[in-house]
């Protein structure tokens, strides 16, 4: 398992942008197709932006058109945790970053070939390492 990153809440204000700080630490959504990556398609590395952990690859990622950077798998099982979310009179399944434990997104089972997962993250949870 990754090393667990630990900090207060003041040093997440600290290092995290206001977006940020809300997607990953208060389990905000970024609005539908408001976010940096949705239609971005570089080959790289999809890092947690609170962490730095590796999570997605670009080559796992595809055009959902559900308006938030979607990947149908992440680099590693350990790279992520997920929770059940009841909230907003839904159940879905929240995907958090195993690291730090910031919120990413939530993973759907209506996802493409070969793993029939679709990893709807957000963007302001991402850092793309470029390659
Ligand atoms: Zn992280």
């Amino acid at each position: 398992m990754p090393a667990k990153v630990r900090k207060t809440e003041a040093e997440w204000r600290r290092d995290l942008t206001l977006e940020q700080f809300r997607v990953l630490r208060e389990k905000g959504t970024e609005r539908p197709w408001s976010g940096e990556y949705d239609h971005v398609f570089e080959p790289g590395v999809y890092r947690c932006a609170g962490c730095g952990a590796e999570l997605f690859r670009s080559d796992a990622k595809y055009d959902s058109g559900c308006g938030w950077p979607a990947f149908y798998e992440p680099t590693s099982e350990d790279a992520l945790e997920t929770e059940e979310d009841r909230s907003l009179f839904m159940r879905r399944t929240e995907v958090l970053c195993a690291s730090c434990e910031g919120h990413l997104g939530h993973v759907f089972p209506d996802g493409p070939h070969p793993t029939g997962l679709r990893y709807c993250i957000n963007s302001a949870a991402l850092k793309l390492e470029e390659e």
